[in-house]
């Protein structure tokens, strides 16, 4: 088994180490030949001889050798392993490689993303992607960690579903066993957390996976994300705005990334509306940015409801949301909709909404009352959310929740342009699947057996 990761030879010095890695250069100066190594922790140089004639960039090596100090002035100090290098004993192959689709060795940028995404495997190679998946599994770590001294449980729920509105369009799973019927991927678990509430479980949280089939964006994951979602009973808005606060900056201060201002601050929609032009807006100073601080704020005190095309009702952020205290009559009798003000809170970072909750309406008529106002007829409401309102009916808590967006919270940690620099297998803008070619047709016969015929008019 492995047991030395590259980054930690530099505390060998003088002892003979078993290296494993990936060529990343190699540098043929007849009688000697330096190598760059490199596994996922960094690289190193190693030095040998006539036995390393033959390999190429990224074949798989296992080399035995002697960790030597460099002399002061062949010191690297470009690289974290810069003051040693290795003297190669033995070197055995353990798989060779065939040139390389795209470079590895650069940050990638350059290459065009279809390629990228085709040999994703190959990209994740390159230490900026590396890197960013390192920091992706480290920060879930911390907010797990977090999360679970706060005691909360974590909980998977269903991923082949029923619709769940958050806004886009479902993707939809047809049935076998029930022929013409079809499961909806979930837009958000917000349905299930809800249950888990009424459940008893009073503290819930997931890496939840979440599925919307919206228009591809550049800027956007298409498909799926990954969202901390969460939801807590017997809490009140500011308590949830609170431990969300608590939890980002104590895992941002683990990380190092520094934020611009504790307490966050929290502005009005409609101030937010007046300042900015926007509901999500960048606080950070050209300074800021150049070190990675990070802005936050909450943004709250949205109206619940705006007008439809047609001249009707829609919800602004979550039917599932309970309107402020002092609007809740006005809900149930259907009066000043266009005044009603929702409990949801949104989370901006950085220019960008990362994440948004409320509390909810757990009491069935205020739910009910909500799609009502939106103008769903009474047996469409019975057939859609039925369920929840027979649910909040033996007993539900108070509850709110929110949804932190992990991948977007970690391209604004890094930088990066896109959410896919952060996501391990990422569709491409067009909505292509990474390394695979989905979406992709489907034999006849599998059609029949599903009752789908396809017409591609
Ligand atoms: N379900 C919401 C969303 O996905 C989050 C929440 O209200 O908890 O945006």
């Amino acid at each position: 088994m492995k047991t030395l990761a590259i980054a930690d030879v530099v505390h060998k010095i003088g002892q003979e180490v078993e290296l494993y890695g990936w060529v990343n250069i190699k540098r043929d100066h007849k009688k000697i030949v330096f190598l760059d190594i490199r596994d996922r922790s960094g690289i190193v140089q190693v030095v040998g001889g006539e036995e390393c004639k033959a390999l190429s960039i990224e074949d798989v090596v296992k080399i035995k050798g002697l960790v030597k100090k460099r002399p002061d002035k062949l010191v690297n100090d470009k690289i974290p392993t810069g003051s040693v290098e290795i003297e190669v004993k033995e070197l055995t192959i353990l798989s060779k490689a065939q040139p390389m689709p795209l470079p590895v060795t650069t940050d990638g940028y350059e290459i065009d993303e279809e390629i990228r995404m085709k040999y994703r495997y190959l990209d994740i190679r390159r230490p900026r992607i590396t890197k960013n998946l390192v920091l992706r599994s480290k920060f879930i770590q911390l907010l797990r960690e977090y999360l679970f001294e706060k005691g909360f449980l974590e909980v998977e729920t269903p991923i082949l579903s029923e619709t769940t509105p958050e806004g886009a369009r479902d993707f939809v799973v047809p049935s076998r066993l029930q022929k013409g019927k079809f499961y909806a991927l979930p837009q958000s678990p917000q349905q299930y957390k809800q249950l888990l509430m009424v459940a008893g479980l009073e503290k819930y949280f997931q890496i939840a996976r979440c599925f919307r089939d919206e228009d591809p964006r550049a800027d956007r994951a298409y498909g799926e994300f990954t969202q901390l979602d969460m939801e807590m009973s017997f809490v009140e808005r500011e308590d949830v705005m609170r431990l969300v606060e608590d939890m980002i900056i104590g895992v941002y201060q683990k990380l190092n990334v520094p934020i611009k201002q504790k307490p966050f601050p929290v502005y009005n929609y409609q101030d937010a509306i007046k300042q900015f032009g926007a509901d999500k807006f960048d606080l950070r100073s050209d300074e800021d940015k150049k070190n990675n601080v990070q802005a936050f704020a909450w943004v709250i005190n949205f109206p619940f409801f705006e007008k439809t095309e047609t001249g009707g009702w829609t919800f602004t952020h979550n039917p599932f949301s309970a309107p402020l205290p002092e609007f809740k009559q006005d809900l149930l009798d259907k009066k000043n909709i266009g005044s009603i003000l929702t409990s949801q809170y949104d989370l901006v970072c950085n220019g960008y909404e990362v994440g948004g909750g409320s509390i909810r309406g757990h009491e069935p008529a205020v739910l009910k009352t909500v799609f009502e106002i939106m103008g769903y007829a009474e047996k469409d409401i019975q057939h859609q959310f039925g369920h929840m309102l027979e649910a909040f009916s033996y007993g539900a808590p108070p509850h709110g929740g929110i949804a932190p967006g992990i991948d977007r919270l970690l391209t604004c940690i890094t930088g990066e342009k896109t959410l896919r620099e952060v996501i391990p297998f990422p569709m491409t803008s067009g909505g292509k699947t990474s390394v695979m070619s989905a979406p992709s047709t489907v034999p006849d016969d599998k059609l029949q057996e599903l009752g789908i015929k396809v017409n591609t008019d």
